[in-house]
């Protein structure tokens, strides 16, 4: 955090909305639009300490693919040395436990929240994007009463962390959780969300959960062979519903599709509300794998998707670590003096494209190669060390703000750091919106600066005190 709650300059940071072992969420604004934000504090160290970078870089790509709704969005991911902040939507009516902790919901009202649950559920897994962790503290309300999903895989970071209430006391527990997971048997990840809808649509209506018992062999039992009672006050209809999506038997379970037909879930539902939203036009295609296995895999599955000339899609991960913050080889070295140079730009691919390609033309550079944002420069003479060879990879952040990397392929470094220097940044100015690692540089300065003053000032001060001190003698 940086001097009187402000984070990067960018936005004021508020109250603890909530916290976990790697995690704080803190309430903030943008001091640019005033626009209320969640911004969830990971602790870089703990995280890598523990393995877990997988894991945040795979949810970090899968969050930025979901575009729902009923869905916690992404607004965006920073990173210093130590942390990491996800800027995220804020969800002012807290978590939907808290008021079923008061007392369970009326039907209509535990309908409509678990109607907008199956939505951005339903939406994630068209996109094979599981969430394996669907509980309480994972289900927030907006200031329209809207449903809003969060932690869509950063859940392996949430754990067991207040001990303050009925429904809290279970975090951490097997509670929401379906017997397949728990058997640790291989697992279908749509069936595994469905349980748990089920688990989160019994406690809507009762106020309480369908699985509990202070003995955990017990509460495994009872979970394993979909041991529950439902309350009297049960509607026939939910009832059904119910039993098919608490069954043990992942093969036999409910699925997405049958739920949104059932007579019961379609209550209240307008026709054209009933179909799948995707809504989303940014949204990119998830590649099914990709998603559930390693976010390695998932780049370079995305990059293999990417139509000829279309960028590759870049991941905030990817941001991250290219950040100065997270590569602290950026704090360090001149960014002229390394083998590549990155800059990020507003304009679309196209123009990059082609405003690359007529500084080569101006340079008498060859274009070697076109393909999946990549472009290939070839001097047409040799140089020192062979022919000077010049890629330039252009990755979409999103379709209006794109990421290019310019580095030295083949040839003679000090040949291609002077082109660099003396012509490729020069000319492409009016494309860049800014070099990579040089605002990071900029912001240190000033903190620096900001330092030098603070103790110019202590100094100061001491000074005319022993000055007043001495007068007074
Ligand atoms: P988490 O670490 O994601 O489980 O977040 C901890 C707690 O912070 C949650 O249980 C919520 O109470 C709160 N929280 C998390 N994300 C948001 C958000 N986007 N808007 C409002 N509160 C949030």
């Amino acid at each position: 955090m940086e001097n009187k709650g402000v984070l990067m300059r960018r936005y004021e940071l508020g109250r603890l909305l909530g916290q976990g072992t790697f995690a704080k969420v803190y309430y903030a604004r943008s001091l640019e639009t005033s626009q209320s934000v969640a911004i969830k504090v990971i602790d870089k160290e703990k995280v890598l300490k523990v393995g877990l970078i997988n894991q945040i870089k795979r949810e970090i790509s899968v969050m930025r693919l979901v575009r729902h709704p009923n869905i916690v969005q992404l607004y965006e991911v920073m990173a210093t040395k130590s942390k990491i902040y996800f800027v995220l939507e804020y969800a002012k009516g807290g978590e939907l436990f808290n008021r079923v902790a008061k007392g369970r919901l009326k039907e209509d009202v535990a309908r409509k929240y678990f109607q907008q649950l199956i939505n951005a559920v339903d939406f994630c897994h068209s996109r094979g994007v599981y969430h394996r962790d669907l509980k309480p503290e994972n289900l927030l309300l907006d200031d329209n009463e809207n449903l809003k999903v969060s932690d869509f895989g950063l859940s392996a970071l949430a754990e067991s962390k207040r001990q303050d209430g009925l429904l809290h006391t279970t975090c951490g527990t097997p509670a929401y959780v379906a017997p397949e997971v728990i058997n640790r048997k291989g697992y279908d990840g749509a069936k595994a969300d469905i349980w748990s809808c089920g688990v989160v649509l019994f406690v809507l209506l009762a106020g309480h959960l369908p699985f509990h018992d202070s003995n955990l062999m017990e509460l495994y039992r009872k979970v394993d062979k979909a041991e529950y009672k439902c309350p009297n006050w049960f509607p026939q209809e939910a009832r059904r519903l119910l039993s098919k999506m608490l069954d043990p038997n992942p093969n036999t379970r409910i699925s997405i599709a049958k739920i949104k037909e059932n007579s019961w879930f379609k209550k209240g539902l307008k026709s054209k509300q009933i179909k799948t939203e995707t809504e989303s036009t940014d949204v990119v295609p998830l590649d099914t794998d990709a998603a559930s296995d390693s976010c390695e895999n998932s780049s370079k599955a995305n990059k293999a998707k990417q139509v000829v000339d279309r960028p590759p899609n870049f991941n905030a991960f990817d941001i991250i670590s290219l950040s100065a913050g997270f590569d602290l080889s950026g704090l360090f070295e001149e960014n002229f003096q390394k083998r590549e140079a990155r800059f990020t730009s507003r304009r679309p691919a196209l123009v990059i494209i082609s405003k690359l390609e007529e500084i080569a033309k101006r340079l008498r550079l060859k274009v070697k190669k076109k393909e999946e944002g990549l472009l290939r420069f070839e001097g047409l003479k040799e140089g020192r060390k062979g022919i000077l060879t010049i890629d330039a990879e252009i990755f979409e952040v999103t379709p209006s703000f794109h990421l290019v990397e310019v580095k030295k392929s083949n040839g003679d470094t000090l040949e291609y750091q002077k082109i660099l220097k003396e012509d490729l940044r020069p000319a492409l100015q009016d494309i860049v919106w800014a070099w990579q690692g040089e605002q990071q540089q900029e912001q240190q300065q000033s903190q620096q600066q900001e330092e030098q003053q603070l103790q110019q000032s202590l100094w100061e001060q001491q000074e005319q005190q022993q000055l007043l001190l001495q007068q007074s003698r």
